[in-house]
């Protein structure tokens, strides 16, 4: 049996336009065609752990509006226990506007809304749900403090704590590293953290031994194409190791990250313990690698029906 997962982050409402080109100011453009979905890094996350089969909770906040209503649904069509999820009184729901030109860049607008209700107070108000929690995992998408909140509950009760800080800034709060046992980031965010510009493989493993140095036990640092570095204190020295990745046609890479780390927190608690880390590594990097071979982001998640099936 599953012990519990716990995402505590945030929900946001997608909203693609797909375009020949970005409009100048004051123009108007014609779209070619118009998606609206479910998104946020939190509920991303949420989505991926849940397909795997792990028991989820989703921690967020929503406005009282369709997309609260749509978005709350949409993860409980994926498995995921909804009950965390609070309505802001005043804020709507959080958009990403995002136009797609023909050349595949994209231009975005979050408006993080009723994600920057997610306080530290909703932290303390959803306390039995993060201290019954195995694990707890949180994004850079909500205010810092309610995450330091919710990890000091998880650890106060035993909970092991995943700290995912994208998206990347270099303002914020590292003290949070104190109370972190996994740090996951892409190779910005651990410029953002340790100050080391990243450029090769001897940055990345410079600055995944720096973050441990600042609390984790593991250290993560996702490479795109080039796999997952995976760092941790083994016998009170870090053990590095670079985790490649098969080759695949990469079709559309977004999400991939939130794939990355809601899998292997599925992972995590699937397995009950820290000891297995690299295993599950491994095979989050495999899903994550799987995720970039379909388009969208929540869409191109794989569940574990179709993963028993294509390899068995
Ligand atoms: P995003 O912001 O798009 O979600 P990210 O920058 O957070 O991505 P990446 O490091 O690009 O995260 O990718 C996360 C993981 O996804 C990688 O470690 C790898 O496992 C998989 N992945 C990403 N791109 C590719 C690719 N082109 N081929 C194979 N695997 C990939």
């Amino acid at each position: 049996m599953s012990k519990n997962v716990v995402i505590f982050g945030s929900i946001v409402q997608d909203l693609i336009s797909y375009t020949e080109r970005f409009p100048r100011p004051g123009e108007s453009v014609r779209g070619s065609a118009f998606h609206a979905g479910a998104g946020g890094k939190g509920a991303n996350q949420a989505v991926a752990a849940a397909r795997l089969g792990a028991n989820v909770t989703m921690i967020g906040m929503v406005g009282k509006d369709m997309f609260g209503d749509s978005n709350i649904e949409s993860l409980r069509q994926n498995g995921v226990d909804t009950s965390g999820v609070g309505r802001s009184q005043e804020k709507h729901t959080a958009t990403a506007t995002i136009t797609v030109n023909q050349e595949a860049e994209n231009s975005i607008v979050v408006t993080l809304g009723a994600n920057l209700d997610l306080l530290p107070e909703f932290a303390d108000k959803s306390h039995s749900l993060l201290a019954n929690s195995h694990l707890v995992l949180c994004q850079g998408e909500i205010p810092e403090a309610a995450n330091r909140r919710a990890f000091e509950i998880a650890r106060g009760n035993g909970a092991k704590t995943f700290l995912n800080p994208a998206p990347g800034d270099a303002k914020m709060d590292k003290s949070i590293l104190s109370l972190t046992d996994i740090v996951c980031t892409n190779e910005n965010e651990a410029e953002f953290i340790t100050g080391i510009p990243q450029t090769t493989l001897e940055d990345a493993e410079n600055a995944a031994r720096k973050m441990l140095e600042m609390g984790p036990q593991i250290a993560i640092i996702t490479l795109g194409a080039k796999g997952v570095l995976l760092a941790q204190t083994l016998n009170s020295k870090p053990d590095l190791k670079l985790i490649p990745v098969q080759k695949v046609e990469a079709i559309d890479t977004t999400g991939a990250g939130d794939c990355f780390c809601g899998s292997l927190a599925a992972l995590l608690s699937l397995d009950g313990n820290l000891e297995n880390v690299e295993r599950a590594t491994r095979c989050a990097a495999k899903l994550a690698a799987l995720s970039v071979t379909r388009r969208g982001t929540q869409a191109s998640y794989w569940k574990k029906g179709e993963i028993l099936e294509k390899f068995p």
